[in-house]
């Protein structure tokens, strides 16, 4: 089986993989309830969160359709959202309030500037409502600093808005401390499910306070989140894919929770860049202002990434290309999933065969 370096979906596990041939489920039955109810609890320990004050939505659909929700579910009518922008994903969310006729400026940066927090202040003119952000850029790998976002937010009491969808399970969120409002989360990335299921972890009061709002049908968290504290769900749900999560989900738990993650995460990457700095392939973005999910790296001369990823194919390896008009010039690398220490043996083995 080919080792997935993609920013998911990512390689199961054994144990994951096994919880996909569990019974056939009708959603409206009992044992379907328990698996919601399963999973909304173990997304909110994830972090420690309080199932009186915040709540885990659970969607069938891949990451965007988790952003989508949020976004249109929680800015009332007459609201206004700062969304801030650093690469691709900044640009969906844009992309998503235009699309929905939400009123919103963006704060723009070219992909993987960093966000001046001076900047912010300045666009923060007193109709803003709510500001958004991307957590984890996949575009380019940066880490965006949300406690110091966070701290303008709170000071001007603004609702954040967090895609949390490559971070959520291995980067700290601190959803108290930085009043987070909803953060749009996935299966299918750092918590090693499969593709399909999708999560916003909300704060109760940002969804009494957002009222009734009607843009959407499908996507509206006040329903889901009406019909699931009754055990119940407006629509059918991708069973096998919770099936997954919720297994998914104790393996997160049984291997030391998201600092875990992280410390994995980053133990797999340092091997990763040490080897590919040797041959001469450099990094895009300096070590500090990395994620520990993905790191983007600068093609080697003379190969483009085409070739690149085809030979590391050949091998095993699936890579990632850049975006726009990253493609010509980077390749992306995360290191989720069920990867094992032999896996990473063989591929610096494979770059250092294609690049020498
Ligand atoms: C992967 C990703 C998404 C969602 O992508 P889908 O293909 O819809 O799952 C959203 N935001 C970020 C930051 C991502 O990395």
């Amino acid at each position: 089986m080919e080792i997935l370096l993609n920013p998911g979906p990512v390689n199961l596990s054994k144990r994951v993989r096994r919880a996909l041939l569990k019974p056939d489920l009708c959603h409206r039955e009992i044992e379907f309830s328990e698996l919601q109810n399963s999973i909304l609890g173990k997304l909110l320990d994830v972090y420690n969160l309080d199932s009186n004050q915040w709540a885990a939505i659970l969607l069938t659909g891949s990451g965007t359709a988790a952003m989508e929700a949020m976004m249109i579910s929680l800015i009332p009518d007459n609201g206004k959202i700062l969304i801030i922008e650093n690469g691709v994903y900044g640009e969906r969310l844009s992309r998503i309030a235009e699309i929905h006729d939400i009123s919103y400026n963006s704060l723009h940066y070219e992909w993987g500037e960093e966000v001046d927090i001076g900047k912010l202040q300045q666009s923060l003119t007193d109709d803003i409502t709510h500001v958004a952000v991307v957590h984890h850029e996949t575009t380019t790998g940066r880490l965006n600093d949300i406690a110091a976002i966070a701290d303008v937010c709170k000071s001007r009491n603004i609702s954040l808005l967090l895609d949390g969808v490559s971070s959520f399970g291995a980067e700290e969120i601190c959803f108290q401390e930085w009043n987070i409002a909803a953060c749009a989360a996935t299966a299918n990335k750092c918590l090693h499910g499969i593709p399909g299921a999708s999560f916003v972890v909300t704060n109760r009061n940002a969804v009494k306070q957002a009222g009734n709002i009607q843009r959407t049908l499908y996507l509206d968290l006040h329903t889901y989140l009406r019909q699931q504290d009754k055990g119940g769900t407006p629509f059918t749900q991708s069973v096998q894919s919770f099936y997954a999560l919720d297994e998914a989900l104790d393996e997160h738990h049984d291997e030391g929770g998201w600092r875990n993650r992280q410390a994995v995460y980053r133990t797999r990457m340092e091997s990763v860049k040490t080897a590919l700095h040797e041959i001469g392939i450099e990094s895009l973005l300096p070590e500090k202002i990395s994620s520990c999910v993905l790191h983007a790296f600068r093609l080697p001369e003379g190969i483009d990434y085409t070739a690149l990823h085809d030979r590391l194919k050949e091998y095993g390896f699936i890579i990632y290309a850049g975006q726009g008009e990253f493609a010509t010039r980077i390749f992306r690398i995360s290191l989720m999933g069920a990867i094992g220490d032999d896996d990473l043996k063989r591929l610096l083995d494979a770059f250092r065969q294609i690049v020498q």
